[in-house]
C-alpha cells in the first residue's frame, strides 16, 4: 500500500470558513423544519480529505462516505484523528473487509449476503437496512415486500439493526413525502427507532415525515466534483 498523503492545511483553512457559515444555514434549515431532535450526517463523498478535516474544526464527528476506497484512504490519511464514519453508498460484499475497522454505521445494508459479510468481518455491528423507495429496480436498496426478512435475518445473525434508510425519489415533493411517509411506518411496524432519510433537496420534507437523521452532502460542501 502506497503511503497517506500529508494534510494539505492551506486547503484545510479556505475550506473552514464557507463550511462554517453553510453548516450554520443547514443547522437552521433543519430546526426551521422542526428538527430539533433530528442529526445531521455530513456527507464528505467526493472532497478531499481536508473537507473532513475542516468538519471537525467545526465539531462534526460522524460523516458520510459512499466510496469504500475513499473511505479507507480518508481512514488512514487521518489515522488516530480519523472521525466515525457510516457507508451510505452501494456495498458490494468484496469491499466489506477493506472498510470494516472504519465504519460505525453501515447505512446501505440491502442484501443478506452483504449483511453476512459484515457480520463475518464486523461482528455485532450497527446496520441500517436501505429500502428501494423508486419504482426503479434498478436503484439501491432492499424492495418493502423484502425487507421484513432482511432486517430479521441480519438480528439473528447478531447485527444492531438500528433502523431504515432510504433515497428520496428526485420525483415530485408529493411523491417523495409518501415515500418517506411509508419507511417512517415501515420502521415503526419493524419496531426500529432510526430513520435516515432526507438530503440537500428534501431535508424539509423527510423531518416533516419522521427523519432522524438527514445525510447532507451538498449543501454543507458545495458541489461535488
Ligand atoms: C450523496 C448522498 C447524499 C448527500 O446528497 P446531497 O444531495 O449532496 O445532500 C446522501 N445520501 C446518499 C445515500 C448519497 O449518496
Amino acid at each position: 500500500m502506497s503511503e497517506p498523503l500529508p494534510i494539505d492545511e492551506e486547503l484545510v483553512d479556505r475550506l473552514a470558513g464557507p463550511l462554517g457559515e453553510r453548516l450554520e444555514a443547514v443547522l437552521d434549515r433543519i430546526r426551521a423544519a422542526g428538527g430539533d431532535q433530528v442529526r445531521l450526517l455530513p456527507v464528505s463523498k467526493a472532497h478531499p480529505v481536508e473537507a473532513v478535516v475542516a468538519g471537525q474544526r467545526h465539531g462534526l464527528g460522524v460523516f458520510g462516505e459512499n466510496y469504500a476506497q475513499e473511505l479507507s484512504a480518508k481512514h488512514a490519511t487521518l489515522g488516530a484523528a480519523a472521525p466515525e464514519f457510516h457507508f451510505i453508498g452501494q456495498l458490494q460484499r468484496n469491499k466489506v473487509r477493506q472498510i470494516a475497522a472504519a465504519v460505525t454505521l453501515w447505512q446501505s445494508v440491502d442484501r443478506i449476503r452483504v449483511a453476512d459479510e459484515i457480520a463475518k468481518r464486523a461482528p455485532d455491528a450497527r446496520v441500517l437496512a436501505q429500502v428501494n423507495l423508486a419504482d426503479d429496480p434498478g436503484k439501491a436498496g432492499c424492495n418493502f415486500e423484502d425487507l421484513p426478512e432482511l432486517v430479521d435475518h441480519m438480528q439473528s445473525i447478531g447485527l444492531q439493526v438500528e433502523g431504515l434508510m432510504g433515497v428520496g425519489t428526485a420525483a415530485d415533493d408529493q411523491a417523495t413525502a409518501a415515500a418517506f411517509r411509508r419507511l417512517r411506518a415501515q420502521a415503526d411496524t419493524l419496531g426500529l427507532v432510526e430513520c435516515s432519510m432526507g438530503m440537500t433537496a428534501d431535508l424539509e420534507l423527510a423531518i416533516n415525515e419522521g427523519s432522524t437523521m438527514v445525510r447532507i452532502g451538498t449543501a454543507l460542501f458545495g458541489a461535488r466534483q
